[in-house]
This record gives structure tokens, sequence and C-alpha cells, in this order.
């Protein structure tokens, strides 16, 4: 070939620039024609196909015959047919080198170099075995994917470390809330609460009332042995116990159980409620015990002192021959104990409606125990309830006299729940007191008639002392007159109270103006007693359906009591007044030594008479009060005292004024 022709240059021989490319580091060969005659290859191209210079001047499918199925001469054929350059970058080569098959890669071209009729007349081929840059950069590659595939990895589990973190940090304070929630409980729970651990049973925890219990303080035990930590327990049970439930894994409860704690420098009683519990680990072992612990000390004091009540209570009742009974107003029922069903003729196991007990009442006073039972049960009651009746059944045909004492009991919302209380049989001591009373109304009768005629001759002697003008006769007739007078007074008054007894004191109600009463008696008060000022406070007229001559006896009665009990030339007021209701209220109020507190409401009692220190030598038998009372609730009406300013008493009567 012509190459000095094609190059059109002289200086530029066709040796100098095969020598060039012969010296370019850069693999060159060069082909001609539709076989691809290999021109010329350097070095670096012979070593690039693994070829000796005896391949130039070859047919490059001869040359090298592993280039047969390559797409390399179809693209060299079509360079050459088109006169297009072709170059690409990283073509894989499959070639044969010293007998061993490589496939190595290149970057190539293949340059038409064409003539003045744009006809190809020879290609260009200049390659650059990029194997190691390429395999270098696959390695990169495959080490920036590693590196890639690693970070993915770490951002993965970053992310997952941090949800579990994030869900450990929430577990860790749930834990602690609830850890928190736990002592809380722990520390204000109403029973004692104590948690020992390991086989020393060390005191872990122990709440406020536990350590209440044990009478030790957090410091004194924390830490601690059980055991060391509270010697009071040596030679008591619980110590066995409480190692048992640690050893054997049981649980032991005791109730009501007695022991010995720790009290200041001492020991004390104790009753406890407690249970041993062990605590097991999650593989089942035990790592110590629960000791949960409730003092009821006072509690079973309490029960053990009402039972002890109770069986004081049911000694009384036996010993005092009660009969006791209950009676519940919402169920109607009536019951009680043995001695009751007995009186009342039930038997043991009869319960019975109100109606039916009442039926075994004596006719006459089933109305008068129905009422104080409705009065008891009624709202405006106090609760109270006395009675005196007779129970008559067929095992008993003469009755027996009983005093019934009771008391409402209540629910929370003040409704009545029960009327419970006593019967007391006072048959015998009624018959006692009719004896006595007869014999007093037989003896006071006995006494009355001599009375009259001793009064009946002092009056004769009197006026003779007036006709004879022997003024000293006349003063000491006058005299044994009023002793007359005080005697015929007592007399009557113990007539009048066997008459109260046998129910034979009756009232006879006229209708009479109490002013005209009064004046009466204030005549007759200024005429008998002279140790005394007397006041009448009589403003107005005021008319009122009594027993006149009843409600002048309780007059006279206190006026009487106050110039007694009162210093001479002291002033007794009586009078009377309408109440803003319409009622009558008569009053006797003196400056006298007063009733002691204890004394007010007994002073009505019948013979019942204020300590000696204060009636002193005054004589009495104490039943005028007693008569003063029956005869005003004979009117329905009402007795009081009070002290008065003076430091004396008052006396004030209530009387309804119809
Ligand atoms: P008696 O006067 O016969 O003892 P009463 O039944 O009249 O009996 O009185 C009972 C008691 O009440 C008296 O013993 C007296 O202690 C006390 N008493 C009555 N009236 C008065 C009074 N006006 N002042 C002080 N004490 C009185």
């Amino acid at each position: 070939m012509d190459i000095k022709k094609k190059f059109g240059s002289a200086s530029f021989g066709e040796d100098l620039i095969l020598q060039a490319l012969s010296c370019s580091p850069e693999p060159t060969s060069i082909y001609t024609g539709p076989e691809m005659t290999i021109e010329f290859a350097n070095s670096g191209m012979l070593s690039v196909w693994g070829k000796d210079a005896s391949v130039i001047g070859k047919a490059l499918i001869s040359a090298i015959p592993e280039l047969e199925d390559q797409p390399f001469l179809s693209i060299l054929q079509e360079v050459w047919r088109t006169g297009k350059s072709y170059s690409v970058k990283e073509a894989p080569a499959r070639l044969i080198k010293n007998g061993v098959a490589v496939t190595d890669y290149f970057d190539y071209e293949y340059r038409a170099l064409l003539d003045h009729n744009n006809k190809t007349w020879c290609i260009l081929n200049t390659a650059h075995n990029v194997t190691l840059r390429r395999q270098h950069q696959q390695q990169i590659e495959e080490k920036e994917k590693k590196e890639q595939g690693l970070m993915e990895e770490m951002a993965a589990t970053l992310e997952e470390l941090t949800a579990t973190n994030d869900e450990l940090n929430s577990s860790l304070q749930l834990l602690a809330e609830s850890r928190e929630q736990v002592r809380t409980i722990i520390e204000q729970a109403p029973v004692g609460i104590a948690m020992l651990k390991g086989p020393e049973l060390i005191i872990d925890i122990a709440n406020p009332t536990i350590l209440k219990i044990w009478g030790r303080d957090l410091t004194e035990v924390q830490g601690l042995p059980h055991e060391t930590a509270r010697p009071e327990l040596q030679g008591q049970p619980m110590i066995q116990w409480i190692r048992e439930a640690f050893e054997k894994g049981e649980r032991k409860i005791n109730n009501e159980l007695s022991i010995l704690l720790h009290h200041r420098d001492g020991l004390r009683d104790a009753v406890v409620n407690s249970i041993y519990q062990p605590i097991f680990s999650a593989d089942n072992k035990v790592t110590g015990v629960l000791i949960i612990l409730e003092e009821i000390t006072d509690q079973v004091l309490e029960r053990r002192k009402s039972e002890k009540d109770q069986q004081m209570l049911s000694l009384a009742i036996d010993a005092g021959e009660l009969a006791t009974f209950y009676y519940e107003p919402e169920v109607n029922l009536f019951s009680g104990n043995a001695l009751l069903k007995l009186w009342f003729g039930l038997s043991d196991e009869d319960q019975l409606d109100l109606s039916a007990a009442i039926s075994s009442i004596a006719e006459q006073d089933q109305e008068r125990v129905m009422a104080a039972i409705t009065d008891a049960l009624s709202e405006e009651s106090d609760g109270n309830y006395f009675v005196e009746y007779r129970i008559v059944h067929p095992l008993a045909p003469n009755g027996r006299l009983v005093q019934a004492r009771g008391k409402v009991f209540y629910d929370a919302k003040g409704k009545a729940v029960s009327l419970n209380g006593t019967l007391r049989d006072i048959t015998k001591q009624k018959a006692e007191e009719q004896r006595k009373n007869d014999f007093i109304s037989i003896v006071s009768h006995e006494l009355k008639t001599p009375l009259t005629s001793i009064n009946a001759y002092l009056q004769l002697m009197q006026r003779q002392a007036f006709l004879t003008a022997n003024t000293n006769y006349q003063d000491i007739t006058m005299k044994a007159l009023r002793q007359v007078r005080n005697m015929k007074n007592l007399i009557n008054g113990f007539l009048n109270i066997s008459r109260f007894d046998s129910g034979r004191m009756i009232i006879q109600r006229e209708v009479f103006d109490l002013k005209e009463l009064f004046t009466e008696l204030e005549d007759e008060f200024k005429l008998r007693i002279n140790s005394h000022e007397i006041v009448a406070d009589l403003t107005q007229s005021l008319s009122i359906n009594a027993d006149l001559n009843k409600i002048a006896q309780v007059v006279q009665n206190l006026v009487e009591n106050a110039a007694k009990y009162s210093p001479l030339g002291t002033q007794i007021t009586f009078g009377y007044l309408a109440t803003a209701n319409q009622d009558i209220e008569i009053f006797v109020s003196d400056q006298g030594m007063g009733i002691a507190e204890e004394d007010r409401d007994q002073i009505f009692e019948r013979f019942y008479r204020a300590g000696k220190d204060r009636v002193g030598t005054i004589s009495g038998f104490g039943i005028g009060l007693y008569l003063c009372r029956e005869i005003v609730e004979l009117h329905n009406g009402h007795i009081a005292v009070e002290n008065n300013s003076a430091g004396g008493t008052i006396f004030k009567v209530r009387l309804p004024a119809q």
C-alpha cells in the first residue's frame, strides 16, 4: 500500500508514520478490504490479541479465529461500507492468549479513513484495554453498593433501634409508673404490708401501717433480716410460719391470732389477722415472703366486751325475772324471750302479730296499752314506753299484772324500727301496795274520827276563851286548831293516795273563774300564813273547766310548801296567766332554798323528799307534790319546777282551759 501517496506529503513517509504508530503506547492496528486484512498492528495491539507479528497480512478472522462469533467483523464491515467511524466503551472481547481464553474489556474505535472519493481506504483501530479499570470500577461500585446496602441496613437498624429504644423508654416509664403506683398502693394500704427477700428474709418493704402495728420505725427494720429486726417474736409461732412459707412455698393464713408486739420499751398484747404469702419468681422458685397484717385488737376487745355485756344483761334479765319483748311495727311482729312467751301463753317458736298479743291483755287495759305503743312510736315521742297492765290467758286465769318499759330504736333516717323492752311481774308488789294502802286508808279513817272530835272540843274551848276574854287560851286553842288542821290535811293526803291507787279519785269538772278562786285563796293564805308575804298576781278573769276543789288543793299545797321551804319574811307569789296556745298556767314562786337539779323530777314521786341537808328538820311525808301531779294529770295537764331568778323555786302547772 502506498501510504506516502495517500498522505500526500513526502515529509511523512510511510515508514515514519508506521514507526510512529509502532511506538504509540496505544494499541493500534489498520485493516483494509472487506475481509479486514491486517495491514498493521503495533506491539500494543498484538499483545491485546495475544498474537505475534505473523498475523499481519492475514484477514482478521483467520488471524484471530475466536472473534468469529463476536460482533467485531460485522461492525468493521459496516464501517468499511458506510465510511462512518464507530467507537464504543467497555465492550467485551473474548480472546485466546497463550492458549487460554480470556475476556477483556476495551474502549475501542474503528475510524474509517476516507479517500478523495469519500470511500473507505482503511480502518484505524485503536483499542484501550480497560479490563483492570473496569474491574476496579466494578469493585468500587460493588463496594459502594455494599456500602450503600450496609448504610441502608444500618439506617434501618438505626430506625429499628430508635423505635425499640422509644418502646423501651415508654415501657421503662410505664414500669416506673406502675412501680410507683404499686409503691403508693402499698404505702397507703389500710392493712399492713411487708416484703421479706431471700432466705434470710431481709425486710425490703414495710408500709407505715405494718410499722405502726410492729411498733417500729422504718430505719430500725429496713435491710435487716426479719428475725433480727423483730426479736420480740422469738418464742412465738409466727417466726416458724414465715420460715415455712419460704421453705415450703405454702401460704399461711391466721384469723384472730393473739400475738405479743413491740411497744415502746416493752411488749403489748394484740390480736391480728395475718397472711404469710410466698413470692415466686418466673421459674417458680420462692424468692421471698409477703406479709399482710391487720390489727383487730380493738374490734375483738369491743366484741368480747359486748359479748360480756350481753351475758351480763341476760344474767340481769334472768336474775330480775324479766321478760323481754320486741315489736317491729313495719311487719307488725311481736315476740320476746322464753319468759315472755310463757306469760303470754305462746309456744316457743311463736311470733305474733300485735293484735294477737294485745288479745292476751285484760280487756279494760287493751286500749291503754295500744295507746302507749302508738304514742312511743309516734314522731313527736321521745321513744319511751311505760305502761302497766294485766295479762290474762287460759293458763293464768287470775292474770298477771306487769309493768312494761321500753325504748324505740330508729334507723339512720329516724324511722322507728322496733320497740324493745322488758316486762316485770308486779302482781305481788301491787298486792303488797294494795295491802299497805288499805292499811293507810283504814288508819286514816280511824284517825279522822277522833280528830273531828278533838277539833270540835277545841272550837268549844276557843269560844269559851273568847267569851271569858282569856287571851292566853285564845292563843293556845288557835295554835291547837292549826295543828289539828295540819293533821287533817295529812290524813286527807293519805286517804287521797289510797283513792288514787284504787282509781277512786274522780274529777268533777265545772266552769269557774280563776280570778274568783284565787282571790278567795289569797284571803285564806293571808289569814293563815303570817310568816311570809303573800302576793297574788291576778290580772284578768280567766274561766276554766276543771275540778275547783282539786285545783284549789294543788295551789294550797304549793303555797304551803313555799312557806315551809323558804325563810321567814320572804315573798311568796302565786297567780295564773293564759299561754299563747290558750292553755292556762298557774304558778307559785318563792325565795327559798330552791331544788337541786337532780331532785327536780323525783320530788313528784310518792314519799320522795329532797336530801336531808336540804329539808333539814322540816317535817313532811313527801306526798303533797305527788298528789298535785296526780290531780294535774287527771286534768290532762302538766306540772314542772324550775329555779327562779331569786334562787327560790317556781312551780308551773299547765292546764287545758277546757
Ligand atoms: P313534803 O313537803 O311533805 O316533804 P312534798 O311532796 O310536798 O312533800 O314535797 C316533796 C319534796 O320537795 C320536799 O321534801 C322538798 O324537799 C321539796 N320541795 C317541795 N316544795 C319545795 C319548795 N317550795 N322549795 C324547796 N323544796 C321544795
